[in-house]
């Protein structure tokens, strides 16, 4: 079976860049956990994807190495960050593709290309070799055509991988086919206001409650819940991840690996000069917002705030679940966007705000297309799981797609 990776993973027969200068034409010495896992059951990499500059980015754009398209429009951004697993998987270039989700890279892609994808539990998949942005929050997943596919391929990239990644979760590999085809009567559906609020489009708003009637077709029930944080899931988000991805990029500072620039006057410049010429603006803006939140005097006041909101997200979570098994709700606020249309970092950012509350929680989430929106874009159905539950998130979209076709629409352009 051929497969695609996202650059961020590390291979020993490939260069891996992570989409940034810094790495331009890096070999890596080891291969990562997830892509060995996927070699080592008869997978053949067809080659690296486009992403964001080390995953940073809804839209491919800070990409150095240019723009991934969508192929249902190529006016359109794929989404970001594994803008193009998704962008290859939906033009049938590859059967299926690793991502990484940090606040979406997986979900949001995959819902703008109308194809299926899935970010474990925080800590099920290895990050081993996976270049680090937000270790806190950084997920590998799979994107494919189908939730069966998804289930393939995640059983194979989890499991237990303590002695290489200090956050891997020391839970049995498990088989997430096992409850495909179950039935979903009696499934209690969260669908939490605040998914449904002022900002959600009206195209994608149709799609996802057509979605959800679908679903109480198939025997679920759907409850109304409640994830009151949900907005301020972006500046805890915007926060946190910058302030680690500020510790974790220092490591590219011109000495060991990545770009060194020509002709440095002395030790400081050297570091200096590498890393102003490697990084691009949007990876250098994280750099200095997250040096500031950290930095004495303002960590107080940013950074542990931050910290506070994200237990009080995923306390709500909680809170929900004692009322639902699964929660759903849109990806996205609005389908795929005009390539250029969020230039200003704030608008890209507010864009993350339905996948960035499962993410500072690290709960299993997940998009399959249901639907078509604007311009005949795709629509995703996000769902959200407890803990340790993918398999059953599987499950409820395998159950969708078995009744709908959406997963098998080709875009008009291949
Ligand atoms: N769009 C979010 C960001 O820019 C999420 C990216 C990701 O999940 N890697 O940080």
């Amino acid at each position: 079976m051929p497969v695609a990776h996202k650059d961020v993973f590390v291979t020993t027969d490939f260069p891996t860049t992570a989409g940034s200068k810094m790495l331009e034409g890096y070999r890596s010495p080891f291969e990562s956990t997830v892509t060995r896992k996927l070699a080592e059951s008869g997978m053949v990499c067809l080659g690296k994807l486009n992403c964001d500059e080390f995953a940073m980015g809804s839209a491919n754009e800070t990409s150095a190495y240019g723009q991934a398209h969508n192929p249902w429009d190529t006016s359109r951004t794929p989404g970001g960050s594994s803008g193009g697993g998704a962008a290859a998987v939906a033009a049938r270039l590859a059967p299926a593709a690793t991502g990484t989700d940090t606040g979406g890279s997986i979900r949001q892609p995959a819902s703008f290309c109308g194809i299926t994808g899935i970010k474990p539990t925080y800590g099920r998949a290895s990050r081993y070799g996976m270049i680090a942005y937000a270790s806190s929050l950084d997920q590998a997943g799979p994107m494919a055509h189908s939730a069966e596919d998804c289930a393939l391929l995640l059983s194979v990239m989890c499991g237990p991988d303590t002695e290489r990644d200090a956050t891997s979760l020391d839970v049995p590999a498990e088989n997430f086919t096992r409850q495909l085809g179950d039935s979903i009567e009696g499934l209690r559906i969260g669908v939490p206001a605040q998914f449904f609020a002022d900002g959600l489009a009206d195209d994608v708003r149709t799609a996802i409650d057509a979605a959800l009637k679908e679903y109480e077709k198939l025997g679920a029930t759907l409850v109304p819940v409640q994830l009151p944080r949900t907005q301020l899931s972006v500046p805890a988000y915007y926060i946190i991840s910058p302030a680690e991805a500020s510790s974790n990029l220092s490591r590219f500072d011109g000495v060991r690996y990545g770009h060194r620039t020509a002709n440095p006057v002395d030790l400081q410049d050297l570091y200096k000069k590498s890393r102003a010429e490697a990084f691009g603006d949007e990876v250098q803006r994280r750099i200095m917002i997250g040096a500031y939140v950290l930095s004495e005097g303002y960590y107080d006041a940013y950074y542990l705030q931050a910290q506070k909101i994200r237990r009080l997200i995923a306390n709500d979570f909680q809170a929900a679940f004692k009322d639902c098994d699964v929660i759903a709700g849109p990806v996205a606020p609005s389908v795929a966007w005009q390539l250029g249309d969020k230039a200003d970092p704030l608008a890209s950012y507010l864009a993350d705000v339905f996948t960035l509350p499962a993410s500072l929680a690290g709960l299993p989430a997940m998009s399959l297309p249901v639907g078509w929106g604007a311009h005949q874009m795709p629509v995703g159905l996000q769902l959200i799981g407890n803990y340790l539950q993918e398999g059953r998130l599987l499950n409820v979209a395998h159950r969708f797609q078995q009744v709908t076709d959406f997963h098998q629409a080709e875009p008009k352009s291949i």
